[in-house]
């Protein structure tokens, strides 16, 4: 799937009380791609990839993945189309805490109904290093091991794409470094378009197209 974000824009807030947190921003994502958006606290980052991930909605200005225009249909097919297109990494895990490791890894299947594949479990949680941690819940778990688990789970109903808001930001260097390679091995061997949010510039660094974000305005780096 192609990604076109067409000069999307977000106000927040009342007449009296606006705040602009998008200034018109285009991009184009081709299916592949590996893209890292930099940018200061409050510059609008979670604003622009909750838009492109149809998590939020534009102001104005549209994103289409492919020819599917995905804040035109109704709540119901866009969470649809998210549930089986799009994988959530966030800076907080977000696991819940009374299921283990497999149960969080499997609940993107649960939710849509989906028959989870033993071997693909395997598969995944082999390829991030988790084969014997699936029994363990949360707490039982790292940090580094819980954003392993998060990974897994954005990865098990094979999705195109994978967002990434901050993945290594509660992680200590060891193990924020070890999240990073795995998300690079998962770009360039599953073959996922990555679009990773980070204040690590190394992290920044690997990603092939790099944009920052500064008061709103979204530019892409010269490539270097
Ligand atoms: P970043 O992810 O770069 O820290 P955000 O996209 O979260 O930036 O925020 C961009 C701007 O929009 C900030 O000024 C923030 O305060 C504002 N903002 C974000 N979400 C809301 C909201 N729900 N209501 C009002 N203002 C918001
Ligand atoms: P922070 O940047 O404060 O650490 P996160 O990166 O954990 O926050 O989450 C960013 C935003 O994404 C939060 O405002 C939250 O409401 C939203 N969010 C978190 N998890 C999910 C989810 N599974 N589905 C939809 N939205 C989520």
């Amino acid at each position: 799937m192609d990604i076109k974000v067409n000069e999307i824009t977000k106000v927040y807030g009342t007449a009296e009380n606006r705040v602009t947190a998008l200034k018109p921003a285009s991009m184009e994502i081709h299916k592949g791609d590996f893209i890292s958006i930099m940018g200061p606290s409050g510059s609008g980052k979670s604003t622009l990839l909750h838009i492109i991930s149809g998590l939020d909605s534009p102001t104005a200005g549209t994103v289409t993945y492919d020819r599917t225009d995905i804040h035109h249909g109704s709540d119901k097919e866009l969470s649809a189309f998210r549930r089986r297109k799009i994988g959530f990494v966030f800076q907080q895990f977000h696991l819940l805490p009374v299921l283990t490791a497999r149960e969080n890894i499997l609940m993107p299947l649960l939710l849509d109904k989906v028959r989870p594949d033993e071997g693909h479990l395997m598969q995944i949680a082999g390829f991030l290093g988790l084969q014997d941690r699936l029994s363990h819940l949360p707490h039982e778990l790292s940090g580094g091991q819980q954003q392993r688990v998060a990974i897994a789970r954005a990865l098990i109903a094979d999705p195109e794409v994978i967002f990434a808001d901050e993945p290594t930001g509660n992680l200590d260097s060891k193990s924020g470094g070890e999240v990073m390679e795995m998300l690079c091995e998962i770009q360039k061997k599953l073959d996922k378009t990555l679009i990773v949010i980070t204040h690590d510039k190394q992290l920044a660094g690997m990603a092939q197209r790099r944009f920052t974000i500064v008061d709103g305005k979204l530019r892409e780096e010269a490539e270097s």
